[in-house]
Parts: C-alpha cells; sequence; structure tokens
C-alpha cells in the first residue's frame, strides 16, 4: 500500500500514520520528496480495510499497490525517476548512450575508444574488466588493473564509468572506480549480490535475466531498492528463444511495458540483444523510437581482435553513424542525443 501525504503534513502527523501502519503489521518505508512524503506499507494484509488510513489527518490519497514489487512501480512512484551521473541525466529529455568495448585489454585500446565515443558525443564510457563468460577458459578480464586504466581515460575525456560487478567480495574495491555499477544477465537473481547493492550510494544498471520475465527483473530491482539504494536504470538485453539467427531475441516490447509499471529509466543494449554487428544499428534505431531512455553499445578499435564479444562489437565509423541516426530518430520523438563533435 502506498500513502501519499498531503503537501505540508507535520512530522507529528506522519508519524501517527507511521505507528498506525506499523501497529497493523506493516512494515514501513518512509520517502520524503521536496513537496510530499509518501510511506510505503509493505506486508500482505488482503483484509485491510484501507478507509483506516484514509481518514487518518494529514493523508491525501492511499492506493493498494497490487503488484509484488512497491518501490520499483509507478503506483509507488507516478513520475519518471532520473539518474543524473556526471553529464547525463539518465530517464531525462536526452537519450543516454553509453558505450565502449566488451573488456578492457590494454591502455591503447581504452584510451583510443574514450578518446572516440567522447567525440561522438558519448557521456558513458563502458567496459568490464571483471567479465563473465560462458567458457572459464575465455578471457575473464583484466580486474581492478582493467577498471584503473578505464576509469584514467574516462576521466581524460571527461566521461563518466560503468564496469560490471560479478561478485559481492569486489563492490568495496570497485567502487571508487566506477560512477554506475553493473549487474550482468547471469546475475540478475544473485540476491546477495543485489542486497548488497542495495548498500551502495552508486546507480546501480540491472540487466535483465536470460530467462527472466518483466516481472522477475523487476522483482530483482525491488531487492536493490529494499535495502536502501533507488538508483536502479534498467537494461533490456535479450532474453534466451528458440531463434537462432541472432544471440538472443531483444524483447523491444519491454520498453513500453516497464515505462507503464515502473518509474525507473530504461536503456537497451542492443550488442548482446543481437550478436551481430550488423544487427545493432537497426535495433537502437529501433530502440529509441520505442522510447528507451538510453543504450548501451559495443565498440572496439579492431573489433577482429577483441578479445571478446568482436563479432557485436562495432567499427568506429559505424559507431559514429549509430549516433547520427539515433539522433534524428530522438528528434522525431522530442528527444534529442550528445552532440556529435567533427571527428
Ligand atoms: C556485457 O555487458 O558485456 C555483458 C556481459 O552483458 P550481459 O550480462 O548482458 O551478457
Ligand atoms: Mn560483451
Amino acid at each position: 500500500m502506498v500513502v501519499v501525504m498531503q503537501v505540508g503534513a507535520t512530522e507529528a502527523q506522519i508519524e501517527a500514520v507511521i505507528d498506525q501502519l506499523n501497529e497493523n503489521g506493516f512494515d514501513v518505508h518512509r520517502s520524503s520528496g521536496t513537496q510530499q512524503t509518501v510511506l510505503g506499507a509493505i506486508g500482505v494484509q488482503p483484509d485491510f480495510d484501507i478507509r483506516h488510513i484514509r481518514l487518518l489527518e494529514g493523508v491525501g490519497d492511499v492506493h493498494r499497490v497490487t503488484e509484488p514489487f512497491k518501490f520499483a512501480s509507478r503506483a509507488w512512484k507516478k513520475e519518471n525517476s532520473i539518474i543524473s551521473v556526471g553529464d547525463a541525466d539518465i530517464g531525462g529529455e536526452e537519450v543516454t548512450v553509453m558505450a565502449g568495448p566488451c573488456a578492457v585489454e590494454s591502455e591503447d585500446q581504452i584510451e583510443r575508444t574514450a578518446a572516440h565515443v567522447a567525440a561522438c558525443g558519448v557521456t558513458i564510457l563502458r567496459g568490464g574488466a571483471f567479465k563473465p563468460r560462458s567458457s572459464p577458459y575465455s578471457f575473464q578480464g583484466l580486474g581492478l588493473p582493467g577498471l584503473e586504466l578505464m576509469r584514467e581515460a574516462a576521466n581524460r575525456h571527461g566521461l563518466s564509468v560503468i564496469t560490471e560487478v560479478m561478485d559481492v567480495a569486489h563492490i568495496d574495491s570497485i567502487l571508487p572506480l566506477t560512477d554506475i555499477v553493473q549487474v550482468g544477465a547471469r546475475n540478475m537473481q544473485n540476491y546477495t549480490l543485489l542486497k548488497g547493492l542495495g548498500k551502495i550510494r552508486k546507480p546501480v544498471l540491472l540487466k535483465r535475466g536470460l530467462m527472466a520475465t518483466i516481472q522477475e527483473w523487476l522483482m530483482s530491482a525491488e531487492y536493490i531498492m529494499a535495502e536502501g539504494n533507488q538508483d536502479i536504470i534498467l537494461c533490456e538485453r535479450g532474453i534466451r528463444t528458440f531463434e537462432t539467427y541472432t544471440r538472443n531475441t531483444l524483447d523491444l516490447s519491454a520498453v513500453p511495458v516497464v515505462r507503464d509499471k515502473s518509474h525507473l529509466p530504461i536503456i537497451v543494449d542492443p550488442s548482446h540483444g543481437t550478436g551481430i554487428r550488423d544487427k545493432v544499428i537497426p535495433m537502437a534505431r529501433a530502440a529509441v523510437a520505442a522510447g528507451a531512455d538510453g543504450l548501451l553499445i559495443e565498440t572496439h578499435p579492431d573489433p577482429e581482435h577483441a578479445l571478446s564479444d568482436g563479432p557485436q562489437s562495432l567499427y568506429f565509423d559505424q559507431f559514429e553513424e549509430l549516433m547520427r541516426q539515433i539522433s534524428l530518430i530522438a528528434e522525431a520523438i522530442g528527444r534529442s542525443v550528445g552532440k556529435l563533435q567533427a571527428t
């Protein structure tokens, strides 16, 4: 249940409502906005008559949240959440592009990529230092030294950083070097990791699991939010279906569905979603047209020799073309994309 207090409700009135909810067996989470206080009452009480709360002084509105996710739901927060990271307002009017290699491989590779994506109008540099690979014999990432190289390259070009955390034990060492923490598809239901990320104060990009329904995905966001971290960015990256001509099936219908069910920003990763370089630009265009708040794109200075995900990594000129094309789509739907500088 969500209790929206009236604008100007006093502290005493808010506390009286919290006491009443606690007495009826609800756990209460409080969110105080600039205008209004909203109380989230968590607990399954199907017979509880919400009029008991509606009649209390200072209460503006009460609604039941029928979905199993509460903080992530539209009923909890009507307006879209905007998450500010450096120069980007993710979920705002501008479509945020996060781009870079699948994995950080060397100082030269990440420096060249950072320089190129920055010149194309990108504000957030992506790159894995800890890589979840299907084979234990594949390149596993450079670890912290790789992340340090990416941080330095990002700083030189005025970019923010997003990187994946695979293990709860790595959170403390990764955190000072990144601006957004990525949870990979394979870890979407790693509840220990999600709870750990609920305690940090940096945004989390939560990828949809390979086999996850949208509801399961939003429940994973809820795990993080229930621990106190409300800054979640959802990322659709394709799900596993019977189709084999693409690496995954990019479920773009997730964009309007999530928009309806949740206030959280949603971005799309057409690189993992298709797994094939020449399918990335069309699906990026479609994602922006569907209303995605951003894109996560893999690009590499030499995709043929990439240590991971080369076949889906864009050549630099293709990436520039992607930025040009999505700018046109964004403009057509009243949004914008970071400005391409002369390259
Ligand atoms: C990645 O972003 O490089 C990655 C491993 O993604 P996913 O978790 O979606 O497979
Ligand atoms: Mn990858």
